[in-house]
């Protein structure tokens, strides 16, 4: 390995020893770069990797809050701002019991990539907070009420947006941060800042959303891999496609390829996974979404209840199908890992389109790379919802708003682009049809020269 990113990563490892997604993100961006390191001493000389690799600013604040019983909760809430080379910090705020420093770091740090390889002048940052709101503080099995969630946002933005600005940093939503909790995180700021303005995207269409962007995950990862399969004259038609999540962007992922004529086998909860043999139909499709976004239940409920739905509790969506030929992990970080990879191998996977961040384990990630099929990592296939967030900005700047189709059409050119300069950043530094060095080529470059431009800094 070259000695300057050997010594970056020793660096790296020795000061965030426990911290092992971030140091996961990190060791696979720095490994991809050894041959635009190697042939611009520019970015040594500058010390652009040390930089790169640490965030600007992190800021851990407390987050007290009422539930409704009267009893006092104290949660941890996060907002990291990685690197605003190329423009202000953007990035979703996630709410899991999951969420730490190395969730938190690892997520921005892959935003940085992914709004770089855009197009658009967006910085990278990440924030969220380890409050659950699918589990009731105090009885067990429930979720938190509205009222709850609400009375959390408030308390979480009363210190957040004193960190915020439509020009300096603004969030979105990600895990557990959808249209309701968007809506009184964008309320409270209002109150607090006595301005109307762009801080926040994702939000509601009567208040500055725009059409699309709930869509724009999902649908983005599905238009990335119709580019891919371009390249081998194919299209999504009649193909196998196995989805993990049934969440924001799980959910249109397969709500695209459902249109796009192929079959969704599989998706999957925290409760397990559901398999169709026949594929989901559109219908199905809109069961489960009411069934996750309105009733906010589980997949173990609706297996119980409808016909020719197959549900396997506990599992995953990787080894259900017999014959696949795709695949769109849209759930979680690590979710997909060797064993799983190679059972895809063997049962024909030859497209893998990452919906979710990092959501393949580097082992998986290695399997299918050797494998050759088509491998999309998330900062490249999942950008379409950053994306269409800065469409969002654009129209709260200019108080304009796009019709559906316009939004739609801009995704469908911007997917198209950041495949296309995937691919020939790969190509330019050898490594012709690798997605994953190609992603990680073409947003380091952006960003590095966007550092040394302005100085030390
Ligand atoms: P979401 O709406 O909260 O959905 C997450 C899905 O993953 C849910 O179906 C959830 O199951 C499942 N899940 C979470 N933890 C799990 C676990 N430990 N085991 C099994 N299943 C689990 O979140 P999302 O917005 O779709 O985000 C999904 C992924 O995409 C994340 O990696 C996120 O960072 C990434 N991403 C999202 C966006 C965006 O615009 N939303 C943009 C780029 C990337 P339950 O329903 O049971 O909770």
């Amino acid at each position: 390995m070259n000695k300057y990113i050997e010594t970056v990563l020793k660096d790296v490892r020795a000061k965030n020893a426990d911290q092992k997604e971030f140091l996961q993100a990190v060791e696979e961006v720095l490994t991809s770069l050894e041959p635009v390191i190697k042939a611009n001493k520019v970015y040594e000389e500058n010390a652009i990797l040390e930089r790169l690799v640490l965030a600007e600013r992190t800021i851990i604040f407390r987050v007290p809050w009422v539930d409704d019983k009267g009893k006092v909760r104290v949660n941890r809430g996060y907002r990291i701002q990685f690197n605003s080379a190329i423009g202000p910090y953007k990035g979703g705020l996630r709410f899991d019991p999951s969420v730490n420093l190395s969730v938190l770091k690892f997520l921005a740090f892959e935003q940085v990539f992914k709004n770089s390889l855009t197009t658009l002048p967006m910085g990278g940052g990440k924030g969220g907070s380890d409050f659950n709101p699918k589990q009731s503080p105090h009885t067990p099995g429930k979720r938190c009420s509205d009222a709850e969630v609400m009375r959390f946002c408030q308390s979480f933005m009363t210190e957040l947006y004193r960190h915020i600005g439509a020009d300096t940093d603004v969030p979105a939503g990600d895990m557990n941060v959808g249209g309701r909790e968007i809506g009184y995180l964008f309320g409270q700021y209002k109150r607090l800042s006595n301005e109307w303005t762009g801080v926040l995207t994702g939000k509601g269409l009567s208040f500055g959303g725009s059409l699309i962007r709930p869509e724009a995950t999902g649908y983005g990862d599905v238009y990335f891999a119709e580019n891919m399969l371009a390249m081998r004259g194919e299209t999504l038609e009649g193909k196998n496609c196995v989805v993990s999540g049934s969440g924001n962007v799980a959910s249109f992922a397969a709500e695209k390829l459902i249109q796009l004529g192929a079959k969704v086998l599989t998706l999957s909860d925290r409760s397990g996974a559901i398999y169709v043999k026949d594929g989901i139909s559109e219908d199905l499709l809109k069961t489960i979404m009411h069934l996750k976004n309105v009733e906010r239940g589980e997949f173990a409920d609706l297996a119980k209840k409808t016909k020719g739905v197959k549900f396997f509790k506990g599992a995953n969506s990787w080894q259900l199908a017999d014959k696949i030929d795709c695949a769109f992990p849209c759930a979680r970080q690590n979710e997909l890992d060797g064993k799983d990879a190679a059972y895809m191998l063997k049962h024909g996977c030859k497209l893998v389109g990452e919906g979710a961040n990092m959501p393949s384990t580097p082992e998986a990630v290695n399997a299918f790379l050797k494998a050759k099929v088509m491998f999309s990592p998330g900062k490249a296939s999942n950008a379409g919802g950053v994306a269409t967030s800065g469409l969002e900005m654009s129209q709260n700047s200019e108080r304009v708003s796009w019709t559906r189709e316009e939004v739609d059409n801009r995704l469908k050119g911007i997917m198209k682009a950041i495949h296309d300069n995937t691919w020939e950043a790969a190509a330019k530094y050898g490594q012709k049809g690798n997605y994953v060095a190609g992603a990680n080529i073409a947003g380091f470059t952006k960003v590095a020269d966007a550092m040394v431009a302005q100085g030390i800094c």
